[in-house]
């Protein structure tokens, strides 16, 4: 290694949200089942390889160059792509942003509406990096409760929303670590609290509070999932048109099977994307990042041939669940949230002994797997049956 043995942390002038923080992610182990971040198993075809092996040869060619900073190629191809996923029309590449994953959007969305005196709001259990999105742009965070059976209590959230006044408020459809997808109803009345709960911050003149104009909270519906939601669950991306405050996320790392080529993006207002430009940093987006995801998008039908199969498998898994006496949560995405256990350490160690990898998330007691190939999956199910009957 090339680290030192002892850091002298005392000399480094820190942040201090950040002294004694361990760096995000998952353990990378090399196991041979590996059901842990969600990633879909199925690796790109040839004819996808090799589309991409082109793209990258040809963006080779230009690479004393920096990249296209505004990428509206590759913009105008998730609008396209977007418009057909989710059936709706008038998006263009001005409604749509990218960058190094929906991790980096999410991000640039915190650094232009977050900030020192700001506040971040979920509702917890979710993704946990969501506060340290906040933490990154010293941003205050808020966490309200999920209902017992992980679904949003509207009046909940509305109630909380309209009390904080957060800038920013972040809702994954369907939720990580449960698979909990949240109703175009619940999205709407949120919506609209969100129209005039934002930051009273205006300065234009004004003396005290009451003369402080009403802004919004942004809204981000974080989709990364969507493609898996189930028969009956609409896209927020339905919503856009009447919500300048509204802005969806999606990525290409899990139903696109590319997580490897760092790709997530958003669906917004042109007046949000512009907020957007302003805090990314020159250059994002590589000239590379954007050729694999222009050559990929080609290929949407192939990639996307996997889902309707992997869909299949996540409703038999939950449906197997129940079959063992386990609990196991209702899931629009490709993992499953299942439970409950005394010791879930054990149970985690264990199937890492056996060969399975899977992830600790979530309330004490549950464990999320992610839904991989048939064999993968069969492999998971005898290990599982193995460690509860030992
Ligand atoms: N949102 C949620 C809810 C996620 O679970 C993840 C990935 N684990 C992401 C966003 C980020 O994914 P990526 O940066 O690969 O787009």
């Amino acid at each position: 290694s090339t680290q030192p043995e002892t850091v002298p942390a005392a000399s480094l002038p820190l942040r201090p949200e950040i002294v004694g923080e361990e760096p995000y992610g998952a353990p990378q182990l090399d196991v041979p089942v590996q059901l842990n971040v969600n990633e879909n198993p199925y690796p790109p075809s040839d004819a996808v390889v090799a589309s991409v092996a082109a793209a990258v040869t040809e963006a080779a060619r230009g690479l004393n160059r920096y990249p296209d900073r505004e990428f509206r190629a590759l913009r105008s191809a998730l609008a396209v792509y977007l418009e057909r996923e989710a059936g709706v029309t008038g998006l263009d590449a001005d409604h749509l942003w990218a960058a190094n994953g929906s991790n980096e959007v999410m991000l640039h969305l915190l650094q232009a509406f977050g900030g020192p005196g700001r506040t971040a709001l979920s509702f917890a259990p979710t993704y946990s990096m969501y506060p340290e999105y906040a933490r990154d742009t010293s941003t205050a965070w808020v966490a309200g409760r999920r209902a017992e059976d992980f679904t949003l209590d509207a009046d909940h959230a509305c109630e909380l929303i309209a009390r904080v006044r957060p800038s920013v408020v972040l809702l994954p459809s369907p939720n990580n670590p449960t698979g909990t997808a949240l109703p175009l109803e619940t999205v709407r009345r949120i919506l609209d609290v969100a129209r005039t709960s934002g930051p009273l911050d205006g300065t234009a003149g004004a003396t005290d509070a009451a003369d402080l104009p009403a802004t919004s909270t942004v809204v981000v519906i974080d989709e990364a999932y969507a493609e898996f939601r189930r028969e009956g669950t609409p896209s927020a991306l339905t919503l856009l048109a009447d919500n300048p405050h509204l802005a969806v996320t999606r990525t290409m790392s899990k139903a696109f099977g590319m997580a490897g080529a760092r790709l997530g993006y958003l669906a917004a207002a042109p007046a949000l994307v512009d907020a957007l430009r302003i805090v990314r940093l020159p250059y994002h987006l590589s000239a590379v990042t954007q050729a694999v995801a222009l050559a990929a998008l080609a290929h949407t039908d192939e990639l996307m041939g996997q889902v309707a199969g992997l869909r299949a498998e996540r409703d038999a898994l939950v449906d197997w669940f129940a079959e063992q006496g386990l609990d196991a949560v209702p899931s629009d995405a490709n993992f499953v949230l299942f439970g409950r256990f005394a010791d879930r350490d054990a149970v985690w160690t264990r199937l890492l002994e056996l060969g399975v990898l899977i992830r600790q998330s979530g309330p004490d007691g549950w464990l999320r797997v992610s839904v991989g190939t048939p064999e993968e999956t069969a492999a998971f199910k005898a290990a599982l049956v193995e460690v509860l009957g030992a």
